[in-house]
């Protein structure tokens, strides 16, 4: 048996206010006049935050545009510009949620390698490292921040670039810059924390390594979603500790049945990340039958709206498609029902699932 031999984040700060230490972390990774690149989630357009970034030279300020998860082509359009304008640059600094987090990832890697990004979504097909990059989430849940992947949308796949050079050099965990994330949109990104716990807990890859994290990081969920009435300060906090967690715990297993079946959704419709697998999810009794059940715990007593009937008035051909994209997610399945995954999840059973949705 082969272990997994995994790259992890360089440097973490956690912490109130840590944010305000940018400019001393940055200082050493600047390269002779070369600008860091803050790549900033178009939410924060207009906002303080902006005010607070330590912009230095010729440092530019783009903002993210996240009304659609990213594309490869978005990925090398900005990449392209880049080299356009500067040549190369010193780092990339995205601040925002998971989506604008995958965008600085990708542009990061794209400096340093040829061609477009969709030639490199899959496993380990990124041959050079990217420029310095660095994370700072403003949404707590989905582990981009420490993950060895970045999530794109290409020509023909929805996959990550998935790479040793992908984890961040640096992430900043500052939980007060999550504070203002409207409730339905935090519960859904707490969510994909919470479904990857279940999903690596529940999973036939699961080690003693990734249930350390899963088990606490599921904890923490529990404390804000479950345990707690309202939202606080240290509500922030603990999410926070349960994106990173939740992504250390994937990170030496794997996801499973709510993710393969999203990413289907997303596929076809465009349905985001956190809504799609809580679509799912709300409907997988029969593959985590606890979890399931506390997840519809939280939904009702958060008062979140979880969208039904999305597949309605689909083409068999769309159905098709969902399908195939879903079962090309092989790891997934395999963590999820085992080595025999295509005997237990067949196409018609699929079909059944997503025509529930
Ligand atoms: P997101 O980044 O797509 O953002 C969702 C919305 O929230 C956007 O409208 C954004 O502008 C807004 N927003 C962000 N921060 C805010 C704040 N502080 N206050 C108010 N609004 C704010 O959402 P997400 O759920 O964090 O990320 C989903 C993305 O992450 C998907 O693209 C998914 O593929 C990706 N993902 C990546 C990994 C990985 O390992 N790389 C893992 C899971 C998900
Ligand atoms: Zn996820």
């Amino acid at each position: 048996m082969a272990f997994r031999n995994f790259k992890m984040i360089g440097y973490v700060i956690y912490g109130r206010g840590s944010f305000n230490q940018l400019d001393e972390i940055l200082a050493p990774n600047r390269k002779d006049g070369k600008p860091m690149i803050f790549l900033v989630d178009h939410f924060f357009e207009g906002k303080p935050l902006v005010n607070r970034i330590p912009l230095r030279g010729n440092d530019k300020v783009i903002f993210a545009d996240v009304t659609y998860e990213p594309k490869t082509t978005y990925v090398d359009k900005l990449a392209n510009d880049l080299k356009e304008e500067f040549g190369t640059v010193s780092g990339m600094i995205g601040i925002g949620g998971g989506s604008t987090m995958d965008l600085a990832k990708a542009v990061s890697l794209m400096m340093n390698n040829p061609g477009s990004s969709a030639d490199y979504q899959g496993w380990d097909l990124v041959k050079k490292p990217g420029v310095y990059k660095a994370g700072i989430p403003t949404l707590s849940g989905t582990g981009a921040e420490v993950s060895r992947t970045t999530v794109l949308t290409g020509p023909t796949k929805k996959l990550g670039m998935n790479s040793d050079f992908t984890p961040f050099d640096q992430i900043v965990l500052d939980p007060e810059l999550t504070k203002d994330a409207p409730a339905n949109q935090r519960f859904y990104t707490g969510m994909d924390c919470y479904i990857h716990c279940i999903e690596s807990l529940e999973g036939t890859y699961l080690n003693e390594f990734s249930k350390s994290y899963g088990e606490k990081a599921l904890q923490l969920c529990r404390d804000v979603y479950v345990n707690k009435d309202g939202w606080d300060e240290e509500s922030d906090d603990k999410l926070m500790m349960a994106s990173y967690a939740g992504g250390m715990s994937i990170a030496y297993s794997q996801v499973g049945v709510a993710h393969a079946v999203s990413y289907g959704l997303s596929y076809l419709l465009g349905t985001k990340h956190g809504i799609g697998n809580c679509i799912v999810m709300n409907h997988l009794e029969e593959y985590y039958p606890a979890g399931v059940k506390e997840f519809k715990y939280m939904v009702e007593k958060n008062n979140i709206d979880i969208p039904v009937g999305i597949c309605k008035g689909l083409s068999d051909e769309d159905f098709e498609k969902m399908i195939n994209v879903s079962m090309g997610m092989k790891p997934l399945w395999e963590n999820a029902l085992g080595k025999d995954w295509e005997k237990i999840m067949t196409r018609e059973k699929l079909r059944a699932l997503y025509d529930r949705l």
